[in-house]
């Protein structure tokens, strides 16, 4: 049912030298949701516009199935290539109500006028619209619509599904339902899927697997719990969530991938293991990548606590309370969830956990490193 896809240095550089997709080669295997995450600007809908062939690529090859759909020479249009989409503004006809502009995606498949309207309220009473299939878009709410495009999308029964932030006009509640609604019903189509969005929360929640990208690069792909692990790149680990960054001296090699360093702060206490990435041993000044659900709440005083601040900000979320904490030089570390709440203005000490601090070579920096150390007399 769901089709492969692959693209073979995949380049896009528009009129006026932009160079919105600069060597991108991935695989999609058969029927997995992949989602591309990147920042606004990084590539994405480029991407997605070239996969579904309303975009010409500059250079390289796309392969859905075992066609090639594009290369030097092949352009394949959108309707050649199997696939259908579901737009971040919907892309309904105005002028059709809800079933036809459901009924219009079955055409391909060449059967009469009927079976695709019966086809067309199938679909849309699956996607809970059971009773508006005669409203025009213009009488449907923002959700409505979407999940009309959603249907239309799934009523072509195509082999790839191709979403371009399709939940970023919904209001909050809404982008949750929606997402698990997308998210069931593609599945349950057994379609190849690559979605596309900038929002990292969404992409780990929907994805089985992410490729990120950044200015116009994938700079890693893997499984969402693989991205979260193991960001190949202070970038990946920024766009996917930490709670701050602090500078390091990186001392000596630990065990297990681990190095030793030093926080360069007024606010540490003592040493701290951390996780490496590739050269941090090759230099001595690091920055320190913390992810949020790697720091814990302690009390000020006693041992086993690597930072001491001030509670600059405590937010109720049902399960606990979200802080963030501010050390001496005003660096902030924000996410810091406990299930007690601490109050504004508190003195707390932070432990952090090996495996959720990250450090990265600080190229920037140079070798020379001073450590702003609290005076000891
Ligand atoms: P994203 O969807 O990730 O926000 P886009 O693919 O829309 O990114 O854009 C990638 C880059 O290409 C951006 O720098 C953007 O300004 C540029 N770009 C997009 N479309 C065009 C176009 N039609 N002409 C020139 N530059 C474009
Ligand atoms: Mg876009």
């Amino acid at each position: 049912m769901g089709e492969p896809v692959a693209l073979d240095h995949l380049a896009k550089l528009y009129p006026g030298g932009s160079r919105a997709l600069d060597d991108v080669s991935l695989t999609v295997d058969p029927g997995t949701f992949l989602v591309l995450l990147g920042p606004s600007g990084s590539g994405k809908t480029t991407l997605l516009r070239c996969v579904a062939g309303i975009e010409r690529a500059t250079s390289g090859r796309i392969t859905i199935g075992s066609v090639v759909v594009a290369d030097d020479k092949i352009h394949f249009p959108p309707e050649r290539r199997d696939l259908s989409m579901v737009f971040q503004d919907y892309g309904l006809w105005p002028h059709l109500v809800a079933r036809d502009n459901v009924a219009f995606a079955s055409r391909r498949h060449r059967i009469s006028r009927d079976a695709a309207r019966r086809a067309a309220e199938e679909m849309l009473e699956r996607v809970g619209l059971a009773g508006l299939a005669h409203r025009y878009p213009s009488e449907l709410s923002g959700g409505e619509q979407q999940r009309v495009s959603l249907a239309r999308a799934l009523v072509g029964q195509t082999g790839l599904v191709l979403c371009d932030e399709p939940l970023s006009n919904l209001d909050a509640d809404l982008r949750d339902r929606m997402r698990v609604e997308i998210s069931s019903l593609i599945r349950a189509s057994g379609a190849t899927t690559i979605y596309i969005t900038h929002d990292q929360s969404e992409a780990f929640a929907l994805a089985d697997r992410i490729g990120v990208l950044e200015k116009g690069r994938l700079v890693q792909m893997g499984s969402p719990e693989d991205i979260y692990t193991n960001p190949v790149t202070p970038f990946v680990a920024r766009f996917t969530g930490l709670a701050g960054e602090l500078p390091v001296r990186i001392c000596d090699a630990g065990s297990n991938d681990t190095v030793r360093v030093e926080m360069s702060t007024r606010s540490a206490r003592g040493s701290l293991h951390a996780r490496t990435s590739p050269g941090c041993l090759d230099v001595s000044a690091g920055l320190l990548m913390i992810r949020p659900t790697a720091i814990s709440l302690a009390g000020p005083e006693g041992n086993g606590h690597h930072l001491v601040g001030t509670v600059s900000d405590v937010a109720f979320r049902g399960r606990g309370y979200e802080h963030a904490v501010e050390l001496h030089e005003g660096t902030r570390l924000s996410g810091i969830f406990s299930e007690q709440r601490v109050g504004r203005g508190d003195t707390v000490g932070l432990r952090l956990d090996t495996g959720g601090c990250l450090v990265f070579p600080d190229r920037g920096a140079g070798t020379t490193v001073v450590l702003d150390r609290a005076p000891t007399a």
